[in-house]
């Protein structure tokens, strides 16, 4: 049966506006994306052979500013993965407050299967294509799952090339030396741990009494991982694509971190080298590590991850999500029922675009910022914006996932209304 992650995104909203006195031509605008662009992207392969690659980029509400959002390199790239995330990016930069609309992108492939001068030529080619869909007034891509600094960097260049000059603000998550924010490639994890640390003190827990399982170990999954572990907070699981490790005396993630950078693969090291010889450990599946008595499960991979399937099975006592959408609508309701609290991906990943915008602001002044700035103003800002849906979601006794939706429409309502709604033009 096919799911669609739109609707099921949109179910949080319904949720939500029952809890909100906004006009009802603001939900309606909100149940819609704005604009969205399929493109094909002819690429010529390093065997001489023509390929054409689908991609996708959305630009889902840009009632508070201009849109802004990741781009996706993944196989499981679809229009409706793309839109969902683009409605997630828009309560994202609400909840932040930050003065930004949201947006997606996307191409379909597997970025494994291709050679670094394909994956150029790729991402190039993909900027020609929705060159006249973004614009640092416009709609600001950014990295996402399978993109990095380099392929950001390639974009701002293309683009710039396109505009005949330099444009820093058209995207977001550029390595440092070509406009880049000191502290983009570790904000999306660091919001988190900021969100975890201003939740565990209110909770009374210890770092070191409480067990932490992350899935996915890329660019969020594997700093988060390394930032609990330096807090002293027992990791005692981490996986990737292939599967993962467990260790109930906790994992050394610096090493396997190191290990992993140096194999590709966390499978490579399961048996291997130091880490291996350090801890007692049992391989694990993905499926397994979802499924961990621990204290925090941190799902940091792609969405659906905890479904009506699985709900049943999770242990954890509390969920981090730093991936976008990894709980579907129904297992939230079983997660709820069974005292299970969720920390929504619209709040605790949200570190990531808020550093973006610190890029895109310093990109627009011509001054940079130190990595503690940077740092200081993200903690201030996640943390004042946890405090705030804390809060909405005691007045109100609803979950932290509808409180941080209340919160975000609040502000997309205001915006909405402030350029007129039926009640100004009726009444
Ligand atoms: P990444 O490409 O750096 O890493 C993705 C990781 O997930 C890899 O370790 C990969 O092996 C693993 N993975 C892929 N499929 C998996 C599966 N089926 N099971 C387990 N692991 C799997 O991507 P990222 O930037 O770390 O993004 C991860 C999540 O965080 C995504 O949901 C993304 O949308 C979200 N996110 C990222 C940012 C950011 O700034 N990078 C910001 C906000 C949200």
């Amino acid at each position: 049966m096919s799911h669609s992650l739109l609707s099921d995104a949109n179910q949080r909203l319904e949720k939500a506006l029952q809890y909100v006195a906004v006009d009802e031509d603001v939900a309606e605008r909100l149940r819609f994306p704005k604009a969205s662009l399929i493109v094909s992207i002819p690429v010529r392969m390093d065997n001489g052979t023509l390929r054409i690659f689908q991609g996708y980029r959305v630009r889902y509400d840009d009632s508070r500013g201009p849109t802004k959002g990741g781009v996706r390199y993944h196989p499981g790239v679809t229009l409706d993965e793309v839109q969902s995330l683009a409605f997630w990016m828009t309560f994202k930069c609400a909840v932040l407050n930050l003065p930004f609309g949201g947006a997606k992108g996307g191409i379909t492939l597997n970025p494994k299967e291709l050679s670094k001068f394909e994956l150029e030529r790729l991402t190039r080619g993909y900027v020609d294509a929705i060159a006249d869909f973004i614009g640092p007034d416009v709609d600001i891509p950014a990295p996402d799952v399978y993109t990095n600094q380099m392929v950001m960097g390639w974009m701002m260049d293309q683009y710039s090339i396109i505009q005949r000059k330099i444009t820093p603000a058209v995207v977001t998550g550029k390595p440092v030396s070509m406009g880049g924010s000191l502290g983009r490639e570790t904000a999306t994890a660091m919001g988190a741990f900021f969100v975890m640390q201003a939740a565990l003190v209110r909770m009374k827990r210890n770092p070191k009494d409480t067990t932490v399982a992350v899935q996915g170990f890329g660019n969020a999954g594997a700093t988060i991982a390394e930032l609990l572990f330096s807090a002293g907070y027992k990791v005692v699981a981490v996986s990737d694509s292939k599967g993962g490790v467990f260790a109930a005396e906790g994992l050394d993630i610096p090493s396997l971190r190191h290990m992993k950078d140096s194999t590709r693969t966390l499978k490579a090291v399961y048996c291997k080298g130091t880490v291996c010889n350090q801890v007692e450990h049992t391989v694990i599946t993905n499926a397994q590590l979802l499924e961990l008595d621990v204290d925090i499960l941190v799902p940091a991979a792609l969405e659906n991850q905890i479904t009506a399937e699985n709900g049943d099975r999770i242990q954890a006592r509390y969920i981090f999500e730093v991936a976008n959408g990894p709980i579907t609508s129904e297992a939230d309701t079983i997660l709820e029922t069974k005292g299970i609290q969720v920390f929504p991906d619209i709040l605790v990943n949200a570190g990531g675009v808020t550093v973006s915008y610190f890029e895109w602001v310093q990109n627009r002044n011509g001054l940079y910022w130190t990595l503690e700035e940077v740092n200081d103003r993200l903690e201030k800002s996640i943390t004042l914006e946890a405090e705030r849906i804390w809060a909405i979601a005691q007045d109100l006794n609803i979950s932290m996932r509808t409180a941080a939706y209340v919160h975000a429409l609040n502000r997309l309502g205001d915006a909405i209304k402030a350029k007129g709604t039926r009640d100004y033009y009726i009444n």
